[in-house]
């Protein structure tokens, strides 16, 4: 929405709002915040709270430490579920500036709107991203620790009592949409204790403002029922892990420019384009849309996550899936993002993909129709099908050698997030795992 500083301060005032969270998102996709008194408010709109960047996770400039928050005024909420007794609370979300007062080039937020930049000088207005995101719920111990107890042993699509889960579900739904989501389904997953939520899709920026929100919101309801909200791509082996499929399509004056009637699908040059752009560069940016080592634990066969690098109509063993309605709500489905991503980063790689395969006139290759977890290793080779990286250290490599992911993540931060993955992979590597011991002690 469109507020003004008067319109912020008028809603602050009419709801006793006490406190306002000044929000970001750090490179490693965490929230953070700075709580404000509501008498700080007016500074606050006028740019002038500043915050020490130097302990925040890619933040770290060795000059200076120093940055402003900007808050984006059309992103004004109250969030319903803090009521304290004194009034309530509200948040903004910022963009991150320097001391020079330019946008911080650290910032996933302003990385993104960069990349929607170029978009837009290419002619076109917007990205729609509509994600799907999974995720299970545990038990607490008494101590209000996860445990890695089910919340519920429900199955795909069950119903009360087997789906003993359905009033947590629920009240998420009530709480996002007192908060202004516009909710689409909500239902059990697979996996025992898994559940999915979907909200309507938006332009890329807000999308990625509403997905840092919905988790929020996931967690703290889930809480308060005595549960532990994990979007952690695969908690538990031998079973289902979580997804966050990306919905997208470019759009301009309210047209679908993934939509042409007169093809044989129905889907336009610029959508098989885009296709090719994200099937080249899949393996450079997964880096970012699968950023931890347990990401890789998902993607590998026989799941419903998919481990290699393909397309087709309604086949779910592929990386990309295209959903079946046409008209304004033809899209591709990127099934391989996990909801571990930085959005601001999984989105903007994506996008400089697909937009690369528009501007370089890239060849799609043919949809795959059959499972592609039942062909053998010389089949998918035979047609040209690539793999997905199998770990982080891969998708790491991938990434640093990326040309266009330099580009588009920006070399401050591509520096940063190199190095933040690396380390992580040197201190997972060097663990002895409970595989080793089992397979090697009794015997060498
Ligand atoms: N949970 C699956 C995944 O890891 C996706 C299931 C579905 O198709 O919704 O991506
Ligand atoms: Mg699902
Ligand atoms: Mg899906």
């Amino acid at each position: 929405k469109n507020y003004t500083r008067v319109d912020i301060l008028n809603s602050a005032k009419e709801n006793n709002v006490k406190y306002v969270r000044l929000q970001f998102t750090d490179m490693l996709g965490v929230v953070k915040n700075v709580e404000i008194p509501v008498t700080n408010l007016e500074r606050a709109l006028s740019n002038e709270i500043m915050f020490d960047g130097s302990s925040i996770q890619g933040f770290v400039r060795i000059d200076e430490a120093d940055m402003y928050l900007y808050p984006d005024l059309s992103t004004w909420l109250i969030l319903e579920w803090e009521t304290l007794s004194e009034g309530k609370v509200a948040r903004l979300i910022c963009d991150i500036y320097t001391t020079e007062h330019v946008p911080f080039d650290g910032d996933p937020r302003f990385i993104l709107k960069r990349n929607l930049e170029r978009m837009k000088s290419l002619g076109f207005e917007k990205f729609n991203v509509g994600v799907e995101p999974e995720f299970f719920l545990f038990k607490l111990d008494e101590h209000g620790r996860p445990t890695m107890e089910f919340s519920d042993l429900g199955g795909y699509f069950d119903l009360a009592p087997i789906d003993g889960s359905e009033d947590v579900r629920r009240d998420i739904v009530l709480e996002l949409e007192k908060m202004g989501f516009d909710m689409e389904v909500s239902h059990h997953e697979v996996a025992f204790g898994q559940h999915e939520i979907n909200f309507h899709f938006d332009n890329a920026l807000e999308a990625c403002d509403n997905i840092q929100t919905f988790k929020i919101v996931v967690k703290n309801v889930a809480r308060r029922h005595g549960y532990h909200a994990t979007f952690m791509p695969k908690p538990i082996q031998g079973i289902n892990g979580s997804g966050m499929h990306t919905n997208c399509s470019l759009s301009k004056d309210g047209v679908n420019l993934f939509y042409d009637p007169t093809t044989h699908n129905q889907l336009s040059e610029t959508a098989l384009k885009f296709i090719a752009g994200v099937m080249k560069h899949a393996q450079e940016f997964a880096l970012v849309t699968n950023p931890t080592v347990n990401s890789y634990k998902r993607l590998v066969p026989g799941y419903e996550a998919p481990c290699y690098i393909s397309w087709s109509d309604a086949n779910r063993s592929t990386m990309i899936r295209i959903p079946a309605a046409r008209g304004n709500a033809t899209r591709i489905e990127v099934r391989s993002v996990d909801a571990s991503a930085n959005p601001y980063l999984a989105i903007s790689g994506v996008l400089a993909s697909g937009l690369y395969g528009i501007e370089n006139n890239l060849k799609t290759l043919s949809p795959i129709k059959k499972n592609l977890f039942k062909m053998s290793d010389a089949e998918r080779k035979r047609l040209g099908i690539k793999n997905l990286p199998e770990s982080l250290k891969e998708a790491v490599d991938n990434f640093s050698s990326s040309s266009l992911m330099k580009e588009t993540i920006g070399d401050f931060l591509f520096e940063k997030l190199i190095e933040a993955k690396c380390r992580e992979w040197n201190e997972y590597k060097v663990r002895v795992t409970p595989y080793e011991l089992e397979k090697y002690l009794p015997i060498i």
